[in-house]
């Protein structure tokens, strides 16, 4: 799973039957609520593809909700409130999947067919949004853990995370694969993600975590560095039938 840049404000990551893509500052000015967010999303995918493709975005409010999209018709291009949720999952291709972050933890999963996208801050990560998001992709598509791969974005780092014990005692709740994660009253959340995905069965070789924290580097927007003003990163992932990003 290489990185290419595009130099155009967005990350593609390529997936198992599709792309992942992270927007940073540089494709999302400060300021764009989040249908304007989903809207840039869009945008970047005609950039790289040359085809315009419905968004699905969620209000999201640090559960683990999920909201599955099966085609009963095809969505018109642009952006669709999907109601509130911090994971979306399909199936259909092109179909693109968005959430936003500033120093959450946006998620990509794909694989056996299926793709999903999950908002994850320390909130979402303690009632196990990961977990529940890999139950539904098995659930609703039978999509076994061990057929995924993974990217996790760049969100907080470890050296602008620290915590309370209370952080520490609502993620130690969940069972993962090493105590890596955790140090003196910090907290690594992509760390965490990475272990509870390999405790869901993930084979951790496929597990991408991109380098990185929203807080030290201005390449990101970042509320815990910029307050109540700072702007948000999109987050996508899709499934593009076998068809890579044009280069940049
Ligand atoms: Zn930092």
């Amino acid at each position: 799973m290489a990185e290419t840049a595009s130099g155009s404000g967005v990350l593609a990551v390529p997936m198992t039957g599709g792309v992942a893509l992270f927007g940073d500052r540089a494709g999302a000015p400060a300021g764009l609520d989040e249908r304007g967010l989903a809207d840039a999303a869009g945008a970047a995918i005609q950039r790289l593809f040359g085809r315009a493709v419905p968004v699905l975005y969620a209000r999201q409010e640090h559960t683990r909700l999920t909201f599955t999209y099966s085609a009963g018709e095809s969505l018109p291009p642009g952006p669709h409130l999907v109601g509130t949720c911090d994971a979306l999952l399909t199936v259909e291709p092109w179909t693109t999947l968005a959430v936003r972050t500033a120093d959450c933890l946006p998620v990509a999963l794909a694989g056996g067919g299926a793709v999903a996208m999950v908002h994850a801050g320390w909130r979402g990560l303690a009632a196990d949004v990961l977990g529940f998001t890999i139950g539904r992709l098995r659930a609703e598509f039978g999509v076994t853990p061990e057929t995924l791969d993974a990217v996790v974005g760049v969100g907080i780092g470890p050296c602008h995370y620290e915590v309370g014990a209370e952080v520490v005692a609502a993620l130690e709740r969940q069972p993962v694969a090493d105590g890596s994660w955790r140090g003196n009253g910090v907290v690594d959340l992509a760390r965490f993600a990475s272990v509870r995905l390999a405790a869901l069965g993930l084979d951790p070789g496929r597990v991408q975590v991109l380098a990185g924290c929203t807080a030290c580097s201005p390449r990101y927007h970042s509320y815990r560095r910029d307050g109540d003003p700072a702007g948000r990163q999109w987050n996508a992932v899709l499934l593009t039938e076998g068809l890579r990003p044009s280069s940049p």
